[in-house]
């Protein structure tokens, strides 16, 4: 859609809004539909090839407003997660499906899905460990409690851990940046030598600083067989899971309890929206269950209605599966695979001018759409550099430490960004670098 026709379409939906308003006492007050209405109203998957903005809207009256309120919110987003975790090629497991135990719910932020994963972890592994020993009081258990990430994991993974109010430990990366089995099982040995109570490891796919990936093929096995759950983050990375040749790095998801990713990052969906997804929905609703009287319903019991309020913090919801129906039809499966695919070419032809210049060196491996580099020498070198390339404020670059060492990160994530953009950024670095080194005693 260009400019030209999303002013059109924003002021069609104008339109729309100021008719339903004016019209309003036509509607009915309460939906007569019944559970599961919506989900034989629309595909089982989202479509390969693009649809028209028309074909889209037409469906609001037919699918959307006849569960006006509520039921057509919580089974869009139902059906939207499946549709998403399809396109992920995620286990059954996953899928919410008519009968399915787990299935998806959009939070608002990775960092409040690993929160309500942690939370919930805990509260399982309290209910296992007094069902064995009624004796042992909660506090006493929690206190004993461990969580684990990588030490490249996101600063909202350690705050999980605060606010969970649980020791929360970073395991050590490989050359690659990468948590390998050996390096959890071995602080596992440890942890459980001192009395500790493991629970609970948030692995990573795709790091905030280099985007590594953690080995979940070897560290899914150690929790599955330990009983800790597994939570993966892949804010950013998740998104390429969608095209098949970066499906392999999802590997292994099989033996996790829970996984999130944030289509508000790299999948066109505008923000909030993070993908969450639970094996068996029994553990998170076990966690969150509040029943007052004012949110009892005809269909509490019946198992056929989804009530995300026991799967998250807040009890309200906006509608955010709209966002996500509109952008699967309009883009089709292929269209968003070429968006990723672009950004990812992109993203390596960054990568070979970096490479064909002797003076910068390339600190991680490029697996998606960040590259990370440096000019040979000093930490203090490659601060003033950057320094200077933000304050020329033509391009913005974020850094990161990676083994010591003080690493540019070059990101392309916007959605119009072109061939032309990434050349006149590196002729632009180039030319900082150059004016740099030239000051430089020599
Ligand atoms: N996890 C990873 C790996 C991230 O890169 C980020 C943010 O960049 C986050 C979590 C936090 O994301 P959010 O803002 O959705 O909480």
């Amino acid at each position: 859609m260009d400019a030209a026709e999303f002013r059109r379409r924003g002021k069609e939906m104008v339109d729309y809004v100021a008719d339903y308003l004016e019209n309003i006492e036509k509607r009915q007050v309460y939906p007569d539909v019944e559970p599961g209405y919506l989900r034989s109203l629309i595909p089982e998957e989202a479509p390969e090839e693009a649809e028209s903005y028309e074909d889209v809207v037409k469906d609001i009256e037919r699918v959307i407003m006849p569960g006006a309120a509520s039921p057509a919110c919580t089974e869009l987003e139902t059906v939207m997660m499946d549709w998403l975790g399809k396109m992920l090629k995620l286990p059954e497991d996953f899928l919410a499906g008519t009968e399915g135990k787990g299935g998806g719910v959009i939070q608002g932020t990775a960092s409040e899905a690993t929160l309500i994963a942690l939370l919930a972890a805990r509260s399982k592994i309290v209910k296992l460990i007094q069902a064995d020993h009624p004796d042992r009081s909660e506090t006493d258990v929690i206190s004993k409690l461990v969580a684990y990430s990588s030490d490249q994991a996101h600063s909202s993974v350690e705050r999980a851990g605060l606010i969970g109010g649980v020791r929360m430990k970073k395991i050590p990366t490989d050359d690659k940046f990468s948590v390998r089995g050996a390096a959890l099982h071995k602080v596992l040995k440890e942890d459980r030598a001192a009395g500790l109570i493991p629970f609970f490891f948030c692995a990573t796919l795709g790091t905030t600083p280099s985007c590594a990936f953690d080995c979940i093929t070897e560290l899914g096995p150690i929790c599955n067989a330990e009983k800790i759950w597994m939570h993966i983050d892949a804010a950013y990375a998740g998104s390429a899971f969608i095209c098949p040749e970066f499906r392999p790095l999802l590997n292994g998801v099989e033996f996790a309890d829970s996984f999130n990713f944030n289509p508000h990052k790299w999948l066109l969906v505008n923000f909030d929206c993070s993908a969450m997804w639970v094996k068996k929905r029994s553990d998170i609703i076990g966690a969150f269950k509040m029943e007052p009287l004012y949110l009892k319903h005809d269909h509490q019991e019946s198992g056929l209605v989804t009530d995300y309020r026991h799967w998250q913090i807040p009890l309200g919801r906006r509608f955010r599966s709209l966002k996500m129906w509109f952008v699967f039809r309009m883009y089709g499966l292929k269209g968003l695979q070429a968006y990723i695919r672009k950004h990812v070419t992109l993203a390596k032809e960054f990568e070979s001018l970096v490479r064909a210049d002797q003076r910068f060196d390339i600190s991680a491996d490029v697996v998606l759409g960040l590259v990370c580099f440096r000019l040979k020498g000093s930490n203090e070198l490659n601060e003033t550099l950057l320094k200077r390339i933000n304050s020329a404020r033509k391009i913005h670059l974020v850094p990161c430490q990676l083994a010591g060492e003080f690493v540019l990160r070059f990101a392309v994530c916007a959605r119009t960004t072109e061939s032309r953009h990434v050349q006149e950024a590196w002729s632009h670095i180039s030319h900082l670098a150059s004016e740099l080194l030239q000051e430089l005693p020599h």
